[in-house]
Order: C-alpha cells, then sequence, then structure tokens
C-alpha cells in the first residue's frame, strides 16, 4: 500500500443533503463534469457520462437532480466558466479524467472544491482506470473516491449511500462506508490508499440505459453534420452504442484501460434503434453520430441497424461511425444499400501505410487492404475521416516515405483535413508502446502528464524530419495555408466568373498539396539544411499564401482565421463534431 506524503492538510466535513425549498424534502443534486480535455483541437462529447447519467435517472428512486456540464471544449485556464456549476451547488460532483489533462483536472477539481467545500468530490474515465493511486496521490485531497471502469453501477450504489456518508476523518468508518462501493479507490485520513472489493468493471449491455435522454442536460454541445452528399447541414446527436474493441493496437488507450470482460460488447440493433426512436419523440434531429470506437465488429447487426433506422421518420435520417478496415472490407459489398439507408460517413482506422508501420501497431492488415477499403468507401461516395498516424518515437524515414506512398495509392492527397500529416503517436499509460518505451529507456514515465513524444523519437533523420515539417513548417504556415484556402472558397462561391472559378479551383488542388510536397522534400533530403533549401517550392508557396491572405476584403477575415490555426499535433482530426457557431 502507499502513503500519502502531506496528511496535515484540511479534510472536508460533507454535508450530503441540501433541502428542497419548494416541498422541504431532501434532493440530492448530481453534476457530472467533463474538462478542457487539452490534446489538439478537438470536440469530445461527454459521452460516457451521458451513459451514467442515463442510468441513474432510470435506476434510483430516491429524489434527485442529476445535470452534466460539459467544460470540455474550453481552454484550462478558463476556470470562470465553472459559475453554472458552483451557483448550482450539487452534492455530489462527479469528474472524468484523461490522460491529456491530469494537472489541469486537478486545477479544476481543487477550483470546485475551493467554492463548494461541502460537495463530495468524486472521479472516473480512462485515466482512472489505467491509474487510480498515482491521480489520488497527485490530487489529495480534493477527489474522495476514484471509480474504476465502467462508471454507472459504481455511481449507482454511491449515490444510494451518500445519506450514509460519514465524516473522511474517521478512516474506518470511512474505509467501512467506500467499501460498499465497488470497483472504487481511496486515500483514508491516515494516508493509505484503499480500494473496495468487488472488481466487475463492466456493466452487462443489456442493462445500459438510452444516453440520447440526456440531451436536455444543461451544458451539452450542439452539434450539426455538414451532408456533402445530400448538401445540407443535419442537427444531430451523438452516442456510443458499443463499448471496447475487439482489436489490441500497441497504442490504444481504449483497450488499455478496459482490462475485464469481453473487449467488445454491444447494444443489440433492435435496442440502439429503439434509443434514438425515443428520442425523436422528444427533440429534432436529423444525424447521428454513432461515436462507437468500432462500429462495424459484427455485420449482421450494423445491416439490421442500418434497415430499422431506414424506417424511422420516412428515411430521412443518416448516420455515422467508424470502422476498422478489416470490419469495413466485410461489409463493403453492402455499401450502396447502407449508402440508400442513410450511412454518410465512416472513420477509418487506416493509422498508417507502411506495412512495417502497421506491424509494430499490431494492425493486423496489409497496406493493399488499406487501399481497399478507402477505395470502397470513395466508390460509394462515403465520406471518410482518416484516422492516420503519420510519425512515431521508433520510426524510420522509410515508414514515412511509404505513408505518404500510400497517401497517393489510396487517392486521399486531396483529404479535406490536414490532421493525418501531423499526427504523432501518442504514449498514453498502460499501453505496449510506453511499456516497451519504458523498457528501453529504464525508467517510468511520469502520469502526471502525457509524454511528449517527439523527445522519444530515436532515429536521428527521423527526429530532424518531424522538428523541421512541424517547427518550420506547421506552426508558423498551416494555419496561414488553411485561411488562404478558405479565403479561395469564399471567392469562389460568391464569383460568377467561369474562368475565375476554374482558376480559384485549381489553385486550391496546388495548396492542398502542400503538406505533402513539404513533408516528402524533407523526407529525400540527402543533407539537413534551411526548409528553403530542401523544399524549393516552398518559397513559392508561402508568398502565394502570403498574397492570398491580403486580397483585398479578405484580410480581416484571414487574420481572424490564422489565430485559431492549428498544427493538429498530437490529436486525431476534430472534423466529426463542431460545435454550431
Ligand atoms: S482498432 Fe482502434 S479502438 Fe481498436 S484497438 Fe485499434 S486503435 Fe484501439
Amino acid at each position: 500500500m502507499a502513503m500519502v506524503k502531506h496528511m496535515n492538510r484540511a479534510l472536508s466535513t460533507f454535508q450530503p443533503f441540501t433541502s428542497n425549498s419548494d416541498s422541504g424534502e431532501p434532493e440530492l443534486k448530481i453534476a457530472l463534469v467533463a474538462l478542457p480535455y487539452e490534446e489538439g483541437p478537438q470536440r469530445i462529447m461527454p459521452l460516457g457520462l451521458q451513459n451514467i447519467s442515463a442510468y441513474i435517472k432510470k435506476n434510483i428512486k430516491q429524489k434527485k437532480s442529476i445535470k452534466i456540464f460539459d467544460y470540455s471544449n474550453l481552454e484550462s485556464s478558463n476556470t470562470e466558466q465553472l459559475e453554472d456549476l458552483i451557483s448550482w451547488k450539487p452534492d455530489l460532483i462527479g469528474i472524468s479524467i484523461y490522460s491529456s489533462h491530469v494537472c489541469a483536472a486537478i486545477h479544476w477539481g481543487h477550483t470546485i472544491q475551493q467554492s463548494l467545500p461541502a460537495s463530495f468530490i468524486f472521479c472516473g474515465g480512462p485515466h482512472i482506470s489505467l491509474a487510480a493511486e498515482d491521480f489520488l496521490i497527485r490530487s489529495h485531497p480534493t477527489f474522495k473516491l476514484a471509480i474504476q471502469g465502467e462508471g454507472e453501477h459504481p455511481t449507482r450504489i454511491l449515490i444510494e449511500h451518500f445519506n450514509t456518508l460519514p465524516s473522511l476523518k474517521n478512516s474506518i468508518d470511512y474505509d467501512n462506508w467506500a467499501e460498499q462501493i465497488p470497483n472504487t479507490v481511496w486515500i483514508n485520513s491516515k494516508g493509505k490508499i484503499k480500494h473496495s472489493l468487488d472488481k466487475k468493471l463492466q456493466l452487462p449491455a443489456s442493462e445500459w440505459e438510452n444516453p440520447l435522454m440526456e440531451y436536455h442536460s444543461e451544458r451539452l454541445q450542439n452539434l450539426y453534420f455538414t451532408d456533402r452528399r445530400d448538401k445540407k447541414k443535419r442537427t444531430a446527436i451523438a452516442l456510443t452504442s458499443s463499448r471496447g474493441c475487439p482489436l489490441s493496437c500497441s497504442f490504444c488507450a481504449i483497450v488499455a484501460a478496459d482490462k475485464e470482460g469481453p473487449k467488445w460488447r454491444a447494444v443489440e440493433a433492435e435496442t440502439l434503434v429503439a434509443w434514438i426512436g425515443e428520442a425523436l419523440n422528444s427533440y429534432d434531429f436529423q444525424h447521428i453520430y454513432i461515436m462507437d470506437a468500432n462500429f462495424f465488429v459484427k455485420k449482421e447487426r450494423v445491416l439490421a441497424f442500418s434497415r430499422a433506422l431506414h424506417k424511422l421518420r420516412g428515411g430521412t435520417l443518416t448516420w455515422s461511425s467508424s470502422s476498422t478496415v478489416g470490419y469495413l472490407l466485410k461489409i463493403r459489398h453492402e455499401l450502396p444499400t447502407l449508402v440508400l439507408q442513410g450511412l454518410r460517413l465512416v472513420e477509418m482506422g487506416i493509422e498508417a501505410g507502411s506495412q512495417s508501420q502497421l506491424d509494430y501497431m499490431n494492425k493486423r492488415v496489409s497496406v493493399q487492404n488499406n487501399i481497399d477499403a478507402i477505395k470502397a468507401l470513395q466508390k460509394n461516395n462515403i465520406d471518410i475521416g482518416l484516422d492516420f498516424i503519420m510519425f512515431y518515437h521508433d520510426q524510420k524515414k522509410q515508414e514515412i516515405i511509404d505513408n505518404l506512398i500510400f497517401l497517393v495509392s489510396a487517392g486521399v492527397t486531396e483529404h479535406e483535413s490536414f490532421d493525418h500529416y501531423f499526427n504523432i503517436m501518442m504514449l498514453y499509460p498502460g499501453t505496449p508502446v510506453r511499456h516497451n518505451l519504458e523498457n528501453s529507456i529504464g525508467e517510468k514515465l511520469s502520469l502526471e502528464k502525457l509524454p511528449f513524444s517527439r523527445d522519444f523519437i530515436d532515429n536521428y533523420d527521423v527526429k530532424k524530419i518531424y522538428s523541421t515539417f512541424i517547427d518550420d513548417f506547421a506552426k508558423p504556415w498551416l494555419g496561414k495555408l488553411e485561411a488562404a484556402i478558405s479565403s479561395n472558397l469564399r471567392v469562389l462561391s460568391q464569383s460568377k466568373s467561369k474562368s475565375l472559378k476554374a482558376q480559384l479551383s485549381l489553385m486550391n488542388i496546388y495548396l492542398r498539396h502542400m503538406p505533402f510536397i513539404v513533408l516528402w522534400e524533407l523526407s529525400h533530403a540527402k543533407k539537413h539544411a534551411p526548409i528553403e533549401v530542401i523544399v524549393p517550392q516552398f518559397s513559392n508557396y508561402t508568398h502565394l499564401i502570403e498574397s492570398l491572405l491580403h486580397r483585398k476584403d479578405e484580410a480581416t477575415i484571414a487574420r481572424k482565421i490564422v489565430e485559431i490555426g492549428t498544427t493538429g499535433v498530437g490529436g486525431r482530426s476534430g472534423e466529426l463534431i463542431s460545435k454550431i457557431s
């Protein structure tokens, strides 16, 4: 058992119940909180919190009010936004913790505790499943309980036992009380780390509740989906219908956090469609984001879902989800039917175009499989979300070149998002790639923040290519490049001149190839030199970008966009979900 070093800090005295002034009866207020995610420009929906909230509402009879507070799209410095949570004065506050934002989570948790000293703050989420003890020690004494594994059942037991919560100062009473709550870890007043005994970390899929009924919760982000096929913007909702993944990619945090029970489990297709039908009775939406790690695992389930969904709302609903290559190829002949029934986009876990890199990642597919899967989607005019890791710490230069050749072979050099050029493999706790790295460097990496992957790039050439690509191209120019393309699109959409339209369209194709050309030249350089020397076209590109950004009437808008510019480094594409502006 680990001991906590600083036990002289004040512990809160809890006052479990607040009074409902209308009826005089006690009402328990429960807040579930998603914090700034801190990993690149992405929107992360609090899908796990939606699941927990739905389960609690359905399964707890006592008087309670439960709300989701989603701050995930904010900067970690925006703690003033907590005002709505603080003024609500919850009795219990559950915070979801990711490995990418440990420091921010501790800071936000501390801020909440300072403002609400009577509230009981607990935590869960992927990082807690991997590193609960480390997190509790770092954050002590803010978080009173950490829930490992799936949160529904332990949160329910916590709420049901909350009215018997003893003082934290009495370690025996508190230990006895906390031991009733399954899958939990805590630090008692003697500084000892304790665990409850029950270790059933997964809730059977038959007990999951409809998470779509949580769209009335406060602070959930509004979603939309841009449907290119039907040329319309659709209001959207998001949910998960399965958990885990049957595969075991060597870098995957989902698999690492999901150790017990079946690796992949899902609600039946009929249940999923019934959830959507129930939600349609409450509010309006036209698109469903199914945010599963791997939705296409069971072909018959996908076909049954698609068929049944098409019968709702006169077949006007559309949907999108994610797949790995093997499962997508198994369903490729049914793709035309799925499109007719509403499939619009598949987020593909391609990850690499180099066979040795795919093998390193334990992807269990060939480069040709990857090409075939993308071609199958293209043939059916299904939009593609490209999950792709261009760089990793054990990489050889040839693998970068192979990745680029793959992008050409698969016909995705003009893919709308640029993120796939800049992603580097993250080193999540509990993953084989991180274990191997720790073994090779002979030390454990800190759990306080995700390691800066570029610091561990082993090969000198790869390190040089990566740092030049990111520091000399992406950071100063990527935002401007995106702004120049947007500026052209704006002029294009307003112009009546066919020749101007043709000229700007061609120019955008030229601009879209800039990341490819820069990385290709860097990967073929014989010696290291400034980027303008290695990439002969670099100055042409930058002059063109500057001239477009200073075009009359465009400068103001363009500058504004440049300020928001992103390098996309370290995270996956955020293109699937955006906040309605
Ligand atoms: S396919 Fe995706 S979710 Fe499954 S193990 Fe690989 S990276 Fe993780």
